[in-house]
């Protein structure tokens, strides 16, 4: 395998031609020569849209902006381009421009649920952080794509301070995910600034970085920004393979600079109509992936964002998926299920059903073979750390911050301490009629 092969320097050679190897393995000029009309893309690729259909590509870029990288495009299977997971990723399509009566330009609420610029703030311990609305590719699939494109920009230094800002005041963060946009997009320096200041923060645990440069543009994962990432530990990183066609030379050797750094790696998967929802393509997606020392974390229940009702498929695909990776293979190499509530109630995971009845002393489980079996309770259980609240059982001598504990949510109903006994909707009808007799 090569890093450059023919295909790349044909591409290469069509955008500029004085194009050499070191040209195509720089980031910088990858992204200075990213595809964003139709006609450069007719013209690397040797195909030609039919007038009609043309037309309605240009309308669709006009809405979606169209962005490739040199890179990513010479994946594509030319001979059999419709079909191509890659192309389908990459390229438009005029299906963008129906909108289903169901979808939305921010299905998540992020822009409700953020305190400053920036920053939303939905889980109790960890924010998400948009340091850059810049990205490599712009993905068909992406969920913020009412952003792409738009905010095509950087956020100044003074509003990326804010957001830190917020982080230093609001103790209880101790996880920091910064996410774009794509934040490998910004300069080695400005990546350091960001990492150094966040890491003054002494309530700050451990800070994410999600990124989809290893797949669409590997050659950002370079020496100089790996030595940066490595004195900023513990620091994760979270990437975006969906395909296990993603995987090549030149993303195998940006995998492998990350992993030796000792940055731990995941992947986050968009389960997408005609690109991977297969269990075929999903499982060697994963074999792949923890070949390569990453680690499937998420498997995405495609988002209700506008353009995207052709990408969706039916939340019983993914079970189907899901029921055919958990038992069958390693069990590090599974990724959650989850689908992001629309409404801002953010994820929530989904599994086949293992739990199938149980009794006062027994539970009755099921597993990947169909095998039914039995599990008997213990006959005594002492709950010697007491309740899920904390009380004078002993915890709280035990470790630092334990006082600070506080149940949450359904937590809460289960905790005896706790006088919750329902968690009710607010201004239902029946509790309105309640307050107006
Ligand atoms: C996904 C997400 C996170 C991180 O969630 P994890 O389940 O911890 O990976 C945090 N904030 C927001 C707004 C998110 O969408
Ligand atoms: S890299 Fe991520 S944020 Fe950027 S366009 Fe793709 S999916 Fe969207």
């Amino acid at each position: 395998m090569t890093i450059y092969n023919q295909k790349q320097q044909e591409i290469a050679g069509i955008i500029s031609s004085n194009a050499k190897v070191s040209h195509w393995k720089n980031w910088r000029w990858q992204l200075q020569h990213s595809v964003r009309d139709i006609d450069i893309f007719e013209k690397l690729l040797g195909i030609k849209f039919a007038a009609g259909e043309r037309k309605q590509l240009d309308e669709t870029i006009k809405k979606f902006p169209l962005s490739i990288t040199p890179y990513y495009l010479s994946l594509i299977d030319t001979e059999n381009y419709k079909n191509d997971p890659i192309y389908k990723q990459a390229f438009p399509s005029i299906s963008e421009l129906q909108v289903g009566n169901c979808e939305m330009r921010d299905p998540l609420d992020e822009d409700k649920d953020s305190p400053v610029p920036g920053i939303t703030h939905r889980y109790p311990d960890r924010v998400l952080f948009q340091v850059c609305g810049v990205c490599s590719m712009y993905c068909r699939h992406c969920t913020r794509k009412r952003k792409v494109g738009d905010v095509d920009v950087i956020p100044s230094k003074e509003e990326i301070a804010m957001g830190i800002e917020y982080i230093r005041n609001t103790p209880v963060i101790r996880d920091v995910l910064l996410s774009g946009g794509d934040p490998f997009l910004l300069s080695d320096e400005n990546i350091d600034w960001i990492l150094t200041e966040i890491k003054k923060i002494d309530s700050v645990e451990v800070v994410r970085i999600g990124t989809r440069t290893p797949v669409v543009l590997p050659y950002r994962i370079t020496d100089d920004l790996v030595n940066i990432l490595k004195k900023h530990h513990p620091l994760w990183v979270n990437t975006h393979f969906n395909h296990p066609r993603e995987i090549t030379a030149s993303s195998k050797e940006a995998l492998r600079k990350l992993a030796d750094a000792g940055i731990p790696l995941g992947n986050q998967t968009v389960l997408l109509a005609g690109i991977n929802d297969h269990p075929i393509i999903i499982k060697k997606l994963v074999h792949k992936l923890v070949q390569n020392r990453v680690r499937p974390y998420y498997l995405y229940q495609c988002d209700l964002s506008e353009g995207l009702k052709h990408f969706r498929t039916p939340v019983g695909r993914g079970i189907e998926i899901m029921e055919s990776l958990i038992g069958h293979t390693s069990g590090f190499a599974v990724p959650s299920y989850v689908i992001d509530a629309p409404g801002g109630g953010g994820k929530i995971r989904v599994m086949p059903q293992y739990l199938i009845s149980w009794s006062h002393d027994k539970v009755v489980l099921r597993n990947f073979e169909g095998v039914i079996t039995t599990y008997q309770e213990p006959e005594t259980y002492e709950n010697f750390f007491g309740n899920i609240n904390i009380d004078d059982s002993g915890l709280l001598s035990m470790f630092e911050g334990a006082e600070d504990y506080k149940a949450i949510g359904i937590e809460k109903l289960l905790s005896d301490l706790n006088e919750t006994i329902a968690l009710v909707p607010e201004k239902t009808e029946r509790i309105e009629r309640r307050d107006n007799a």
